[in-house]
């Protein structure tokens, strides 16, 4: 099978673990999504885990290094088949990403951005708090996530619209209307 690699984009809650999950099995990706690699790290108390969790739980950014060891590690010897969830989310990510794949002769396929407004975002971030207990989903939390998406990771928006990657999805839709979008989008 050819290359295909896809990032999915989106502010926090806008639905990007649900849709990735649906794209990668739709499409035979393997999904790679950094903030599931982190949380692994936490229960299994790695050091990179310990470390990890004071930083997630405060709503910032696990530094540039360490994500990018650990992508870089994680794609080892895989096929380029990937969807990349939650990653890259800095510039320096999003540099060091177009760097790794052109060294395996590959290179971006689409950049997807989910889009949700502000207060349904909160909205959608309060409830999965009171039903899965994750611990950086409290207020001051999920604000300081916020920021850091508006500060850090929405620039990228510019950086994949002027390789002319970037695709827009309405993540207001339903579920099934947003799987549905991304495939229109992506074909
Ligand atoms: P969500 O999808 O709800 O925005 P994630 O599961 O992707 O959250 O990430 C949870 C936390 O893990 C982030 O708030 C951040 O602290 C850390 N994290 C995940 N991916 C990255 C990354 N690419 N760079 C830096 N930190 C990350």
């Amino acid at each position: 099978m050819s290359h295909e690699v896809i990032l999915l984009m989106g502010p926090p809650g806008a639905g990007k673990g649900t849709q990735a999950d649906r794209l990668a099995q739709g499409r035979s990706l393997f999904k790679l999504s950094t903030g599931d690699l982190l949380r692994a790290n936490v229960r299994a108390g790695t050091p990179l885990g310990q470390r990890a969790k004071v930083i997630m739980d405060a709503g910032g950014l696990v530094s540039d290094e360490i994500i990018i060891a650990m992508v870089r590690d994680e794609l080892r010897n895989r096929p380029l088949r990937l969807l990349l969830d939650g990653f890259p989310r800095t510039r320096a990510q999003a540099e060091a990403l177009d760097e790794l794949l052109a060294e395996l002769g590959a290179s971006l396929s689409a950049a997807v951005l989910l889009e949700v407004d502000e207060a349904e975002l909160i909205k959608r971030l309060q409830s999965r708090a009171a039903l899965e207990g994750r611990s950086d989903d409290n207020e001051a939390t999920i604000r300081n996530r916020m920021r850091v998406y508006a500060e850090q990771t929405q620039p990228l928006l510019d950086y994949y619209q002027a390789q002319g990657k970037l695709r827009r999805v309405n993540g207001l839709a339903s579920i099934d209307e947003v799987t549905a979008a991304i495939s229109e989008v992506l074909s």
